[in-house]
Protein backbone atom coordinates (compact mmCIF):
# COMPACT_ATOMS: atom_id res chain seq x y z
CA UNK A 1 0.00 0.00 0.00
CA UNK A 2 1.43 3.53 -0.95
CA UNK A 3 1.88 5.92 1.58
CA UNK A 4 -0.73 8.89 1.82
CA UNK A 5 1.21 11.70 -0.19
CA UNK A 6 1.79 14.56 1.83
CA UNK A 7 1.31 17.25 -0.58
CA UNK A 8 2.17 20.28 1.90
CA UNK A 9 4.16 22.94 0.08
CA UNK A 10 7.75 22.47 1.29
CA UNK A 11 7.94 25.73 2.34
CA UNK A 12 8.59 28.03 5.95
CA UNK A 13 5.54 27.95 7.42
CA UNK A 14 5.46 26.46 10.69
CA UNK A 15 7.65 28.09 13.22
CA UNK A 16 11.16 27.50 13.73
CA UNK A 17 12.87 29.55 16.61
CA UNK A 18 10.00 31.53 18.52
CA UNK A 19 10.60 34.95 16.68
CA UNK A 20 8.39 37.76 17.78
CA UNK A 21 6.51 37.53 14.27
CA UNK A 22 5.61 34.20 14.33
CA UNK A 23 2.99 35.37 16.80
CA UNK A 24 -0.19 37.30 15.35
CA UNK A 25 -1.49 40.29 17.36
CA UNK A 26 -4.41 39.83 19.38
CA UNK A 27 -7.20 40.97 16.98
CA UNK A 28 -8.73 44.69 18.48
CA UNK A 29 -12.23 44.89 20.24
CA UNK A 30 -15.37 45.47 17.22
CA UNK A 31 -16.05 48.09 19.59
CA UNK A 32 -12.75 49.37 18.76
CA UNK A 33 -13.33 50.11 15.51
CA UNK A 34 -14.82 53.61 14.36
CA UNK A 35 -15.22 52.63 10.63
CA UNK A 36 -16.05 50.22 8.15
CA UNK A 37 -14.95 51.22 4.46
CA UNK A 38 -15.63 48.74 1.65
CA UNK A 39 -14.68 48.48 -1.98
CA UNK A 40 -14.58 45.39 -4.59
CA UNK A 41 -10.40 45.39 -4.02
CA UNK A 42 -8.34 46.48 -0.84
CA UNK A 43 -4.75 47.18 -1.71
CA UNK A 44 -2.58 47.00 1.93
CA UNK A 45 0.73 49.00 0.40
CA UNK A 46 1.46 51.95 -2.43
CA UNK A 47 5.10 51.42 -3.73
CA UNK A 48 5.22 50.68 -7.07
CA UNK A 49 3.50 47.23 -7.21
CA UNK A 50 0.34 48.16 -5.02
CA UNK A 51 0.11 51.80 -7.37
CA UNK A 52 0.18 49.69 -10.62
CA UNK A 53 -1.85 47.08 -9.85
CA UNK A 54 -3.91 49.09 -8.08
CA UNK A 55 -4.26 51.84 -11.59
CA UNK A 56 -4.74 48.91 -13.63
CA UNK A 57 -7.69 47.43 -11.58
CA UNK A 58 -9.59 50.68 -11.65
CA UNK A 59 -9.11 51.06 -15.30
CA UNK A 60 -10.81 47.56 -15.78
CA UNK A 61 -13.96 48.59 -13.51
CA UNK A 62 -12.63 47.74 -10.44
CA UNK A 63 -13.44 49.79 -7.25
CA UNK A 64 -10.08 50.42 -5.16
CA UNK A 65 -8.84 51.50 -2.23
CA UNK A 66 -5.29 51.83 -0.97
CA UNK A 67 -4.16 52.33 2.49
CA UNK A 68 -0.03 52.47 2.83
CA UNK A 69 1.10 53.27 5.97
CA UNK A 70 3.64 56.33 5.19
CA UNK A 71 2.24 59.88 4.57
CA UNK A 72 4.15 60.59 1.70
CA UNK A 73 5.03 58.09 -1.53
CA UNK A 74 8.29 56.56 -1.30
CA UNK A 75 10.00 55.33 -4.95
CA UNK A 76 13.44 53.79 -4.54
CA UNK A 77 14.21 53.22 -8.19
CA UNK A 78 16.42 54.58 -11.26
CA UNK A 79 15.60 51.79 -13.37
CA UNK A 80 12.89 49.58 -15.07
CA UNK A 81 13.26 45.90 -16.83
CA UNK A 82 10.99 45.58 -19.73
CA UNK A 83 11.74 43.04 -22.13
CA UNK A 84 11.42 43.52 -25.61
CA UNK A 85 9.62 47.27 -25.25
CA UNK A 86 8.63 49.30 -28.55
CA UNK A 87 11.63 51.20 -27.56
CA UNK A 88 13.93 48.47 -27.67
CA UNK A 89 12.25 47.76 -31.27
CA UNK A 90 13.10 50.80 -32.53
CA UNK A 91 16.54 50.58 -31.76
CA UNK A 92 16.81 46.87 -32.96
CA UNK A 93 17.17 45.23 -29.69
CA UNK A 94 15.67 41.87 -28.86
CA UNK A 95 15.97 39.45 -25.96
CA UNK A 96 15.75 36.30 -26.06
CA UNK A 97 13.50 34.98 -23.87
CA UNK A 98 14.75 31.68 -23.24
CA UNK A 99 18.20 32.11 -22.55
CA UNK A 100 16.91 34.67 -20.33
CA UNK A 101 14.49 32.58 -18.43
CA UNK A 102 17.76 29.68 -18.21
CA UNK A 103 20.22 32.70 -16.75
CA UNK A 104 17.34 33.66 -13.88
CA UNK A 105 17.08 30.46 -13.08
CA UNK A 106 20.80 29.65 -12.60
CA UNK A 107 21.41 32.81 -10.51
CA UNK A 108 18.15 32.05 -8.57
CA UNK A 109 19.69 28.29 -8.19
CA UNK A 110 16.10 26.69 -9.58
CA UNK A 111 14.41 27.70 -6.82
CA UNK A 112 11.80 29.87 -8.60
CA UNK A 113 8.20 29.14 -9.55
CA UNK A 114 8.80 29.05 -13.62
CA UNK A 115 5.52 30.28 -14.06
CA UNK A 116 5.50 33.69 -12.23
CA UNK A 117 9.01 34.09 -14.08
CA UNK A 118 7.42 33.68 -17.46
CA UNK A 119 4.74 36.10 -16.54
CA UNK A 120 7.31 38.64 -15.93
CA UNK A 121 8.87 37.90 -18.58
CA UNK A 122 5.91 37.84 -20.83
CA UNK A 123 4.37 40.70 -19.74
CA UNK A 124 7.11 43.29 -18.36
CA UNK A 125 6.99 45.05 -21.61
CA UNK A 126 3.50 45.35 -22.30
CA UNK A 127 2.86 46.64 -18.65
CA UNK A 128 5.48 49.30 -19.56
CA UNK A 129 3.88 50.53 -22.86
CA UNK A 130 0.43 50.44 -20.79
CA UNK A 131 2.25 53.32 -18.24
CA UNK A 132 3.54 55.07 -21.13
CA UNK A 133 0.09 55.31 -22.96
CA UNK A 134 -0.83 56.76 -19.67
CA UNK A 135 1.38 60.06 -19.84
CA UNK A 136 -0.01 61.87 -23.38
CA UNK A 137 3.60 61.16 -24.73
CA UNK A 138 4.85 63.33 -21.49
CA UNK A 139 7.51 60.90 -20.78
CA UNK A 140 9.79 58.88 -22.75
CA UNK A 141 11.81 55.40 -22.06
CA UNK A 142 15.76 55.49 -23.25
CA UNK A 143 17.49 51.84 -23.11
CA UNK A 144 20.49 51.65 -20.86
CA UNK A 145 23.79 50.23 -22.05
CA UNK A 146 24.56 47.01 -20.06
CA UNK A 147 28.25 45.42 -19.18
CA UNK A 148 30.18 44.76 -22.16
CA UNK A 149 32.60 42.05 -20.36
CA UNK A 150 32.68 37.99 -20.56
CA UNK A 151 31.36 37.52 -16.59
CA UNK A 152 27.68 37.75 -17.11
CA UNK A 153 25.25 39.48 -19.38
CA UNK A 154 23.04 42.42 -18.78
CA UNK A 155 20.54 42.06 -20.95
CA UNK A 156 19.45 45.14 -23.38
CA UNK A 157 16.30 45.98 -21.49
CA UNK A 158 16.59 47.47 -18.86
CA UNK A 159 15.07 51.50 -18.84
CA UNK A 160 15.44 54.92 -17.69
CA UNK A 161 12.82 57.68 -18.07
CA UNK A 162 12.55 61.06 -19.08
CA UNK A 163 10.23 63.54 -18.97
CA UNK A 164 9.91 66.12 -21.90
CA UNK A 165 10.61 69.37 -21.65
CA UNK A 166 7.11 71.54 -20.69
CA UNK A 167 5.51 69.04 -18.70
CA UNK A 168 2.63 69.83 -17.10
CA UNK A 169 1.80 66.82 -15.63
CA UNK A 170 4.40 65.55 -13.21
CA UNK A 171 6.56 66.65 -11.24
CA UNK A 172 9.06 63.73 -10.38
CA UNK A 173 12.08 64.47 -13.41
CA UNK A 174 12.13 60.74 -14.25
CA UNK A 175 13.56 56.98 -12.33
CA UNK A 176 10.68 55.07 -9.73
CA UNK A 177 9.08 58.41 -8.16
CA UNK A 178 8.08 58.95 -12.42
CA UNK A 179 6.63 55.45 -12.64
CA UNK A 180 4.74 55.85 -9.20
CA UNK A 181 3.62 59.04 -10.11
CA UNK A 182 2.38 58.40 -13.15
CA UNK A 183 0.39 55.42 -11.70
CA UNK A 184 -0.93 57.24 -8.62
CA UNK A 185 -2.16 60.52 -10.91
CA UNK A 186 -4.14 57.66 -13.30
CA UNK A 187 -5.70 55.93 -10.06
CA UNK A 188 -7.04 58.64 -8.78
CA UNK A 189 -8.30 60.19 -11.93
CA UNK A 190 -10.23 57.12 -12.51
CA UNK A 191 -11.89 57.47 -9.24
CA UNK A 192 -9.29 55.36 -6.73
CA UNK A 193 -8.90 56.12 -3.51
CA UNK A 194 -5.78 56.40 -1.02
CA UNK A 195 -5.39 56.55 1.81
CA UNK A 196 -1.62 57.69 2.96
CA UNK A 197 -0.63 57.37 6.91
CA UNK A 198 -3.09 53.76 7.38
CA UNK A 199 -1.28 50.90 8.82
CA UNK A 200 -2.95 47.29 8.41
CA UNK A 201 -2.43 45.26 10.97
CA UNK A 202 -3.76 41.84 10.05
CA UNK A 203 -6.09 39.84 7.91
CA UNK A 204 -9.72 38.75 8.71
CA UNK A 205 -11.26 35.73 7.41
CA UNK A 206 -14.89 34.46 7.03
CA UNK A 207 -16.28 31.35 8.82
CA UNK A 208 -15.42 30.04 5.01
CA UNK A 209 -11.81 30.93 5.04
CA UNK A 210 -11.94 33.54 2.58
CA UNK A 211 -9.75 36.63 3.79
CA UNK A 212 -12.31 39.01 3.47
CA UNK A 213 -10.65 42.71 5.18
CA UNK A 214 -7.92 43.73 7.30
CA UNK A 215 -7.92 46.02 10.07
CA UNK A 216 -5.76 49.58 10.19
CA UNK A 217 -4.82 52.18 12.16
CA UNK A 218 -4.43 55.51 10.92
CA UNK A 219 -1.63 57.99 12.37
CA UNK A 220 -4.15 59.66 14.74
CA UNK A 221 -4.78 56.40 15.87
CA UNK A 222 -8.28 55.41 14.98
CA UNK A 223 -9.33 51.84 13.51
CA UNK A 224 -10.44 51.01 10.95
CA UNK A 225 -11.87 47.96 9.10
CA UNK A 226 -11.46 47.77 4.93
CA UNK A 227 -13.26 44.80 3.02
CA UNK A 228 -11.92 43.92 -0.05
CA UNK A 229 -15.36 42.30 -1.46
CA UNK A 230 -13.41 40.16 -4.46
CA UNK A 231 -9.88 40.68 -3.12
CA UNK A 232 -7.22 42.05 -0.53
CA UNK A 233 -3.54 42.54 -2.25
CA UNK A 234 -0.62 42.49 0.12
CA UNK A 235 2.22 44.54 -1.36
CA UNK A 236 4.00 45.82 0.96
CA UNK A 237 7.43 45.63 0.14
CA UNK A 238 10.03 43.61 1.44
CA UNK A 239 11.18 42.91 5.03
CA UNK A 240 14.92 44.36 4.64
CA UNK A 241 14.34 46.45 8.12
CA UNK A 242 13.03 43.53 10.21
CA UNK A 243 16.50 41.93 12.01
CA UNK A 244 14.71 38.82 13.11
CA UNK A 245 13.76 38.35 9.39
CA UNK A 246 17.00 38.91 8.12
CA UNK A 247 18.23 36.04 10.63
CA UNK A 248 15.11 33.71 9.54
CA UNK A 249 15.12 34.15 6.07
CA UNK A 250 18.16 35.74 4.33
CA UNK A 251 20.66 36.03 7.06
CA UNK A 252 23.74 37.54 4.75
CA UNK A 253 21.78 40.86 4.77
CA UNK A 254 22.86 40.97 8.07
CA UNK A 255 26.51 40.98 7.86
CA UNK A 256 26.39 44.15 6.06
CA UNK A 257 26.70 47.16 8.04
CA UNK A 258 25.75 49.52 5.62
CA UNK A 259 21.85 49.15 4.67
CA UNK A 260 19.81 51.76 2.50
CA UNK A 261 16.46 52.02 4.56
CA UNK A 262 13.23 53.19 2.74
CA UNK A 263 10.18 53.58 6.21
CA UNK A 264 8.12 50.72 6.61
CA UNK A 265 10.34 47.75 4.52
CA UNK A 266 9.57 45.88 7.99
CA UNK A 267 8.09 42.52 6.14
CA UNK A 268 4.24 43.42 7.45
CA UNK A 269 2.71 41.64 4.50
CA UNK A 270 4.68 38.60 5.09
CA UNK A 271 3.87 38.21 8.42
CA UNK A 272 0.00 38.82 7.78
CA UNK A 273 0.02 36.20 5.25
CA UNK A 274 2.06 33.78 7.59
CA UNK A 275 -0.67 34.76 10.18
CA UNK A 276 -3.45 33.66 7.71
CA UNK A 277 -1.79 30.52 7.07
CA UNK A 278 0.43 31.10 3.81
CA UNK A 279 2.99 29.22 2.36
CA UNK A 280 6.38 31.49 2.82
CA UNK A 281 9.83 31.43 0.72
CA UNK A 282 12.01 29.20 1.93
CA UNK A 283 15.63 30.71 2.71
CA UNK A 284 17.66 32.05 1.17
CA UNK A 285 16.03 34.54 0.49
CA UNK A 286 17.65 37.00 -2.52
CA UNK A 287 19.49 40.07 -0.93
CA UNK A 288 20.20 42.87 -3.41
CA UNK A 289 23.85 44.29 -2.11
CA UNK A 290 24.74 46.90 -4.22
CA UNK A 291 28.43 48.53 -3.85
CA UNK A 292 27.33 51.60 -2.01
CA UNK A 293 28.61 51.56 0.88
CA UNK A 294 31.59 53.61 1.77
CA UNK A 295 32.65 55.44 -1.69
CA UNK A 296 30.20 53.95 -3.62
CA UNK A 297 33.15 53.05 -6.47
CA UNK A 298 35.41 50.44 -7.10
CA UNK A 299 36.29 50.37 -10.77
CA UNK A 300 38.15 47.32 -12.58
CA UNK A 301 41.44 47.72 -10.74
CA UNK A 302 43.20 45.34 -8.14
CA UNK A 303 40.49 44.62 -5.20
CA UNK A 304 42.26 43.65 -1.74
CA UNK A 305 40.76 42.52 1.53
CA UNK A 306 40.82 43.25 4.85
CA UNK A 307 44.06 41.08 5.01
CA UNK A 308 45.71 43.08 2.01
CA UNK A 309 45.21 40.23 0.03
CA UNK A 310 43.34 39.45 -3.45
CA UNK A 311 40.51 37.29 -3.49
CA UNK A 312 38.77 37.91 -6.79
CA UNK A 313 38.73 38.44 -10.38
CA UNK A 314 37.21 41.77 -10.29
CA UNK A 315 35.76 42.00 -13.82
CA UNK A 316 32.21 41.34 -12.58
CA UNK A 317 28.79 42.68 -11.25
CA UNK A 318 28.20 45.04 -8.04
CA UNK A 319 26.12 42.49 -6.56
CA UNK A 320 28.71 39.63 -6.63
CA UNK A 321 31.71 42.04 -5.72
CA UNK A 322 29.39 42.82 -2.44
CA UNK A 323 29.20 39.27 -1.95
CA UNK A 324 32.70 38.30 -1.99
CA UNK A 325 33.55 41.13 -0.12
CA UNK A 326 31.34 39.80 2.69
CA UNK A 327 32.69 36.57 2.86
CA UNK A 328 35.98 37.72 3.39
CA UNK A 329 37.50 38.16 7.28
CA UNK A 330 36.39 41.00 8.66
CA UNK A 331 33.62 41.53 5.20
CA UNK A 332 32.10 44.63 5.53
CA UNK A 333 34.53 45.84 3.21
CA UNK A 334 37.51 45.80 0.67
CA UNK A 335 39.95 48.11 -1.08
CA UNK A 336 40.28 49.10 -4.90
CA UNK A 337 44.56 49.75 -5.05
CA UNK A 338 46.06 52.09 -7.82
CA UNK A 339 48.27 54.59 -9.06
CA UNK A 340 48.58 58.20 -10.42
CA UNK A 341 47.11 56.65 -14.25
CA UNK A 342 44.08 55.82 -12.85
CA UNK A 343 42.34 58.32 -15.04
CA UNK A 344 43.87 57.54 -18.31
CA UNK A 345 43.50 53.32 -17.39
CA UNK A 346 39.71 54.18 -16.83
CA UNK A 347 39.39 56.55 -20.13
CA UNK A 348 41.06 53.67 -22.45
CA UNK A 349 38.68 51.34 -21.09
CA UNK A 350 35.51 53.06 -20.36
CA UNK A 351 33.92 51.84 -23.75
CA UNK A 352 34.84 48.00 -22.68
CA UNK A 353 33.20 48.07 -19.59
CA UNK A 354 29.75 49.10 -19.28
CA UNK A 355 26.82 48.43 -16.96
CA UNK A 356 26.98 47.90 -13.17
CA UNK A 357 29.80 45.79 -13.21
CA UNK A 358 32.14 49.01 -11.98
CA UNK A 359 30.68 52.08 -12.09
CA UNK A 360 27.30 53.73 -10.71
CA UNK A 361 24.96 54.19 -13.40
CA UNK A 362 24.69 57.98 -13.60
CA UNK A 363 28.35 57.30 -14.65
CA UNK A 364 27.87 54.83 -17.25
CA UNK A 365 24.56 56.70 -19.06
CA UNK A 366 26.85 59.93 -19.20
CA UNK A 367 30.21 59.07 -20.70
CA UNK A 368 33.63 58.86 -19.66
CA UNK A 369 33.86 61.72 -17.90
CA UNK A 370 37.39 62.59 -16.33
CA UNK A 371 36.42 65.64 -14.12
CA UNK A 372 34.31 63.51 -12.76
CA UNK A 373 35.79 60.99 -11.65
CA UNK A 374 39.02 63.23 -10.30
CA UNK A 375 37.05 65.08 -8.23
CA UNK A 376 35.07 62.12 -7.00
CA UNK A 377 38.34 61.22 -5.56
CA UNK A 378 39.26 64.11 -4.47
CA UNK A 379 36.15 64.38 -2.20
CA UNK A 380 36.42 60.91 -1.11
CA UNK A 381 39.78 61.85 0.21
CA UNK A 382 38.56 64.94 2.00
CA UNK A 383 35.90 62.53 3.33
CA UNK A 384 33.00 63.50 1.83
CA UNK A 385 30.10 61.96 -0.01
CA UNK A 386 29.88 61.61 -3.74
CA UNK A 387 26.18 60.72 -3.57
CA UNK A 388 23.54 63.37 -3.74
CA UNK A 389 21.22 61.85 -1.96
CA UNK A 390 22.69 62.39 1.85
CA UNK A 391 23.01 58.97 1.79
CA UNK A 392 26.31 57.75 3.31
CA UNK A 393 27.81 60.49 4.14
CA UNK A 394 30.87 60.60 6.02
CA UNK A 395 33.65 62.29 7.64
CA UNK A 396 35.76 59.45 6.94
CA UNK A 397 38.37 59.15 4.01
CA UNK A 398 36.99 56.44 2.08
CA UNK A 399 40.06 56.93 -0.33
CA UNK A 400 43.74 56.86 0.93
CA UNK A 401 46.75 57.86 -0.92
CA UNK A 402 50.79 57.64 -0.46
CA UNK A 403 53.98 57.38 -1.77
CA UNK A 404 54.87 53.99 -0.93
CA UNK A 405 52.61 51.31 -0.86
CA UNK A 406 54.66 50.81 3.02
CA UNK A 407 52.79 53.80 3.77
CA UNK A 408 49.73 53.02 2.33
CA UNK A 409 48.82 49.66 3.79
CA UNK A 410 49.55 51.66 7.56
CA UNK A 411 46.86 54.34 6.03
CA UNK A 412 44.66 51.17 5.02
CA UNK A 413 45.27 49.42 8.02
CA UNK A 414 46.09 46.38 6.32
CA UNK A 415 49.26 44.15 6.70
CA UNK A 416 52.50 46.29 5.01
CA UNK A 417 54.07 42.58 3.62
CA UNK A 418 50.31 41.13 2.43
CA UNK A 419 49.80 44.34 -0.07
CA UNK A 420 52.94 44.72 -1.28
CA UNK A 421 52.90 40.76 -2.14
CA UNK A 422 49.61 41.17 -3.55
CA UNK A 423 50.38 44.19 -5.57
CA UNK A 424 53.96 42.57 -6.59
CA UNK A 425 52.04 39.30 -7.97
CA UNK A 426 49.29 41.92 -9.67
CA UNK A 427 52.24 43.80 -11.71
CA UNK A 428 53.54 40.60 -12.89
CA UNK A 429 50.16 39.26 -14.20
CA UNK A 430 49.77 42.80 -15.38
CA UNK A 431 53.30 42.08 -17.50
CA UNK A 432 51.98 38.32 -18.69
CA UNK A 433 48.60 39.64 -20.13
CA UNK A 434 47.27 36.85 -18.23
CA UNK A 435 45.77 36.51 -15.23
CA UNK A 436 46.11 32.86 -14.00
CA UNK A 437 45.59 33.71 -10.62
CA UNK A 438 41.74 34.75 -11.01
CA UNK A 439 41.08 34.86 -14.62
CA UNK A 440 40.25 38.32 -14.76
CA UNK A 441 40.24 39.58 -19.13
CA UNK A 442 43.35 41.10 -19.91
CA UNK A 443 42.15 44.16 -21.10
CA UNK A 444 41.65 44.88 -17.82
CA UNK A 445 45.15 43.96 -16.14
CA UNK A 446 46.62 47.37 -15.06
CA UNK A 447 50.11 47.93 -13.35
CA UNK A 448 50.08 49.56 -10.09
CA UNK A 449 53.68 51.26 -10.80
CA UNK A 450 53.67 55.09 -10.35
CA UNK A 451 53.21 56.51 -7.04
CA UNK A 452 51.12 58.27 -5.62
CA UNK A 453 49.21 55.18 -4.90
CA UNK A 454 45.06 55.11 -3.72
CA UNK A 455 43.13 52.79 -2.12
CA UNK A 456 40.09 53.47 -2.53
CA UNK A 457 37.42 51.90 0.63
CA UNK A 458 34.10 50.18 -1.43
CA UNK A 459 31.50 47.57 0.80
CA UNK A 460 28.08 46.29 0.43
CA UNK A 461 24.90 48.34 1.03
CA UNK A 462 21.96 45.85 1.61
CA UNK A 463 18.84 47.06 -0.28
CA UNK A 464 16.12 44.77 -0.18
CA UNK A 465 15.15 41.33 0.43
CA UNK A 466 13.16 39.26 -2.06
CA UNK A 467 11.05 36.36 -0.05
CA UNK A 468 7.56 36.29 0.47
CA UNK A 469 3.81 34.54 0.45
CA UNK A 470 4.16 32.03 -2.45
CA UNK A 471 1.47 32.68 -5.37
CA UNK A 472 0.03 30.83 -8.17
CA UNK A 473 -0.18 32.61 -11.54
CA UNK A 474 -3.24 34.24 -10.96
CA UNK A 475 -1.35 35.70 -8.16
CA UNK A 476 -3.52 34.19 -5.76
CA UNK A 477 -1.59 33.70 -2.15
CA UNK A 478 -1.10 29.78 -1.50
CA UNK A 479 -1.95 28.03 1.86
CA UNK A 480 0.56 26.17 3.50
CA UNK A 481 -1.68 23.19 2.88
CA UNK A 482 -0.81 24.05 -1.24
CA UNK A 483 -4.39 25.44 -1.65
CA UNK A 484 -5.18 28.90 -2.87
CA UNK A 485 -6.44 31.25 0.02
CA UNK A 486 -9.47 32.59 -0.84
CA UNK A 487 -9.52 36.65 -1.53
CA UNK A 488 -5.92 36.80 -0.84
CA UNK A 489 -3.37 38.00 -3.19
CA UNK A 490 -0.09 39.56 -3.19
CA UNK A 491 2.39 41.36 -6.01
CA UNK A 492 5.88 43.10 -6.03
CA UNK A 493 8.57 41.86 -3.15
CA UNK A 494 5.36 40.95 -0.50
CA UNK A 495 4.99 38.12 -2.99
CA UNK A 496 6.86 35.15 -3.41
CA UNK A 497 8.24 32.27 -5.80
CA UNK A 498 10.31 34.88 -8.44
CA UNK A 499 13.86 35.29 -6.54
CA UNK A 500 16.07 33.14 -4.78
CA UNK A 501 19.32 32.92 -3.27
CA UNK A 502 20.77 35.82 -4.82
CA UNK A 503 19.41 38.69 -6.76
CA UNK A 504 19.83 38.50 -11.09
CA UNK A 505 21.29 42.16 -12.23
CA UNK A 506 21.22 40.40 -15.32
CA UNK A 507 18.34 42.54 -16.05
CA UNK A 508 18.58 45.89 -14.12
CA UNK A 509 15.10 47.33 -12.69
CA UNK A 510 13.72 43.46 -12.71
CA UNK A 511 11.95 44.90 -9.72
CA UNK A 512 9.74 47.82 -11.29
CA UNK A 513 9.10 45.15 -14.11
CA UNK A 514 7.65 42.58 -12.13
CA UNK A 515 5.30 45.31 -10.76
CA UNK A 516 4.47 46.29 -14.73
CA UNK A 517 4.43 42.72 -15.75
CA UNK A 518 1.59 41.36 -12.33
CA UNK A 519 -0.23 44.66 -12.18
CA UNK A 520 -1.48 43.67 -16.20
CA UNK A 521 -2.01 39.83 -14.85
CA UNK A 522 -3.56 40.97 -11.43
CA UNK A 523 -6.57 42.78 -12.98
CA UNK A 524 -7.04 39.96 -15.32
CA UNK A 525 -6.93 37.28 -12.77
CA UNK A 526 -9.59 39.43 -10.63
CA UNK A 527 -11.69 40.34 -13.54
CA UNK A 528 -12.01 36.55 -14.87
CA UNK A 529 -9.64 37.18 -17.83
CA UNK A 530 -7.40 34.67 -17.07
C1 LIG B 1 18.66 52.28 -3.22
C2 LIG B 1 17.72 51.41 -3.99
C3 LIG B 1 17.74 51.46 -5.36
C4 LIG B 1 16.87 50.65 -6.09
N1 LIG B 1 16.88 50.76 -7.45
C5 LIG B 1 16.01 50.02 -8.16
C6 LIG B 1 15.93 50.17 -9.57
O1 LIG B 1 16.64 50.97 -10.17
N2 LIG B 1 15.02 49.40 -10.23
C7 LIG B 1 14.20 48.50 -9.59
O2 LIG B 1 13.42 47.81 -10.25
N3 LIG B 1 14.26 48.36 -8.25
C8 LIG B 1 15.12 49.10 -7.53
N4 LIG B 1 15.14 48.97 -6.17
C9 LIG B 1 14.23 48.00 -5.55
C10 LIG B 1 12.82 48.57 -5.51
O3 LIG B 1 12.82 49.83 -4.89
C11 LIG B 1 11.86 47.65 -4.77
O4 LIG B 1 12.08 46.32 -5.11
C12 LIG B 1 10.43 48.04 -5.10
O5 LIG B 1 10.15 49.30 -4.56
C13 LIG B 1 9.42 47.03 -4.57
O6 LIG B 1 8.15 47.51 -4.81
P1 LIG B 1 6.93 47.14 -3.84
O7 LIG B 1 5.79 47.93 -4.29
O8 LIG B 1 6.83 45.68 -3.74
O9 LIG B 1 7.41 47.63 -2.41
P2 LIG B 1 7.71 49.09 -1.90
O10 LIG B 1 8.08 49.99 -3.00
O11 LIG B 1 8.67 48.90 -0.78
O12 LIG B 1 6.29 49.58 -1.36
C14 LIG B 1 5.68 48.96 -0.27
C15 LIG B 1 4.72 49.95 0.35
O13 LIG B 1 3.95 49.26 1.32
C16 LIG B 1 3.77 50.10 2.44
N5 LIG B 1 3.51 49.26 3.62
C17 LIG B 1 4.33 48.39 4.23
N6 LIG B 1 3.73 47.81 5.26
C18 LIG B 1 2.47 48.31 5.31
C19 LIG B 1 1.35 48.11 6.16
N7 LIG B 1 1.40 47.29 7.22
N8 LIG B 1 0.21 48.81 5.91
C20 LIG B 1 0.13 49.69 4.88
N9 LIG B 1 1.17 49.93 4.06
C21 LIG B 1 2.32 49.24 4.26
C22 LIG B 1 5.08 50.89 2.53
O14 LIG B 1 4.86 52.09 3.22
C23 LIG B 1 5.42 51.10 1.05
O15 LIG B 1 4.93 52.31 0.56
C24 LIG B 1 16.00 49.76 -5.42
C25 LIG B 1 15.98 49.71 -4.02
C26 LIG B 1 16.83 50.53 -3.31
C27 LIG B 1 16.77 50.47 -1.81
Amino acid sequence: MPGKLDMKFYSMNSPKKGYSWETPPEPVLESEIAETHKADVIFIGGGISGLAAAARCVSQGLDCIIIDKNERMVAVAGQIGAINSKEMEAQGLRVDKKKFAADWLKVSGSRVEESLMWIFINRSGEGFEWMLSLTDGEVYPRVYVGYKGPMFNEYPATHHLYLKEGSTQYNARGGGMLACEIFEKDYLKNGGKLSRGTTALYLEKDAGGRVVSCVAKSGDGKLSRYIGERAVVLATGDASDDKEMLEAFCPIGLRASKQYKRPGNTGDGQKMAYWAGAAIDNPEWAPTLHVLGYSGLQFFFLHVNRLGKRFMNEDTWMQAKSVRCLMQPGGDFAFSVFDSKYLDEIGARWDIIGGQGMTPHHMVDEGFDREVIAGSIERLMKGESIRHDGYDITNDPNCKKADTLEELAEKMDVPADNLIASVKRYNELAAQGDDADFGKRSELLTSITEPPFYALKWGPSLLDIFGGALINAELNVIGSDSNPIPGLYAVGNAAGGMYAVDYPLLLNGNSYGRALAYCMQLADSLTGKL
